[in-house]
């Protein structure tokens, strides 16, 4: 789809014209201001040159330039807020889970549109939008006013902070436009100045040395001296202001800009094992309905699902495991395997031998002699002399 109709559809989306689609155009019925100030109820948008059925939005054609002169008085603090399509997202499912708090909440976005235009012999414009949160990071998966946002009322003027932020962004996506245009513009500037230095060249070529009455030979010889060095200085000139001409200027104007307002919903839970506890919270996005789980400590997945560790880690069913001995939930990697029998278990339920080897319970057995543990796999004798029982 072209830029032109998703700008003409949110046009008329975000100022409540009706649009339908019809045959590739726009079939428009504009609410009162707008059809007074463009001067009629209807439009039939066409994007395709020489429709004879529709008026052409492109740069430059009279529909456009409307649109965007309305922009210009209406666009500038525009309030959007997205409608709720979801519902908030249920508990999490985990060890004694019980509400605390919920509230709502909305993430604020704002939407820069910028005009960015180059001009040299030719002149080319491009429209630049950029949406950035309230931290002026670039948030591109917020859909710009084609949401079908309602209106919010009064905007908040966007920090001056996030205005340079999206105008350094403008301006670095324009400079990232202006490579393949110089080198255009140059292809066309070389086409032109071959031209001329070879229709100045055959000019001077061709310079006849006329002899008037009067005029000596080399008289007449240095009148078409003159000549040649006459074109030869108009050739200059012109080659001069071909290369002006071909010079790239680059302007960079914000047109409008938006706020958006995404409703969200923040629920705080209590988690509880025994005198194992701790809070978490789901935050749900009621626009497109992304749940945001809290992150497994362990392996950050965030799936709703959790255990309590013994240290009130919150761990996923993947990195949730249990003490062999003791029973007692751990996370995975707090579990230690005894170097007998492998089976795993907590670090009360896992002490080193006298040779340094992890044993559980059934594996250690203290030396009758000097009271040391010694599991299966230490040699024995071990050296106290009483270690043979
Ligand atoms: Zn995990
Ligand atoms: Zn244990
Ligand atoms: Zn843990
Ligand atoms: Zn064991
Ligand atoms: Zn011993
Ligand atoms: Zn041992």
């Amino acid at each position: 789809m072209s830029a032109f109709r998703t700008f003409s559809e949110r046009f008329c989306a975000t100022f409540g014209a009706e649009a339908e689609a019809r045959e590739g155009r726009l079939h428009v019925t504009l609410p009162p201001d707008l059809a007074a100030h463009f001067g009629r109820a209807q439009l039939v948008l066409g994007f395709t040159p020489h429709d004879p059925h529709g008026e052409l939005v492109a740069y430059g054609s009279q529909v456009f330039e409307e649109m965007m002169a309305y922009l210009g008085g209406h666009g500038r603090l525009a309030a959007v807020g997205l409608p709720v399509r979801h519902a908030p997202a249920p508990p999490p499912s985990a060890p004694g889970c019980e509400l605390l708090a919920e509230e709502a909440v909305a993430e604020r976005f704002q939407v820069f549109n910028f005009q960015l235009a180059f001009m040299c012999d030719e002149r080319v414009e491009r429209l630049f939008s950029v949406c950035l949160d309230e931290h002026g990071r670039e948030r591109p998966e917020i859909p710009p006013l084609a949401a079908g946002g309602e209106d919010q009322g009064a905007a908040v003027a966007p920090a001056p902070s996030a205005v340079r932020a999206a105008e350094d962004k403008a301006v670095a996506a324009a400079e990232a436009w202006v490579g393949p245009l110089e080198t255009a513009a140059l292809a066309r500037l070389e086409g032109i100045g071959a031209r001329l230095v070879a229709f100045y060249e055959a000019q001077m070529r061709e310079v006849p040395v006329r002899r008037r009455r009067g005029q000596s030979e080399e008289e007449a010889v240095a009148e078409s001296e003159e000549l040649r060095w006459q074109l030869r200085r108009e050739l200059e000139r012109k080659l001069r202001d071909e290369t002006a001409r071909h010079q790239l200027r680059v302007q960079v104007r914000r047109i409008s800009q938006a706020q958006v307002e995404r409703p969200r919903h923040v629920a705080r839970y209590r988690l509880a094992r025994g005198v194992v506890a701790r809070e978490v919270a789901v935050t749900t996005d009621l626009h497109d309905g992304t749940i945001f789980w809290p992150a497994c400590d362990r392996c950050g997945s965030a799936k709703g699902t959790y255990g309590l560790c013994e240290e009130s880690h919150l761990a996923c069913p993947a990195c949730l495991g249990a003490c062999a001995g003791c029973g007692t939930e751990r996370c995975q990697v707090e579990l230690a395997a005894c170097e007998s029998c492998q089976a795993l278990g907590c670090p009360a339920c896992r002490t080193p031998c006298a040779g340094g080897h992890l044993g559980c319970a059934a594996h250690l057995a203290a030396c009758p002699g000097c009271g040391q543990a010694l599991c299966p796999r230490c040699e024995r004798p071990h050296g106290c002399g009483l270690d043979s029982a």
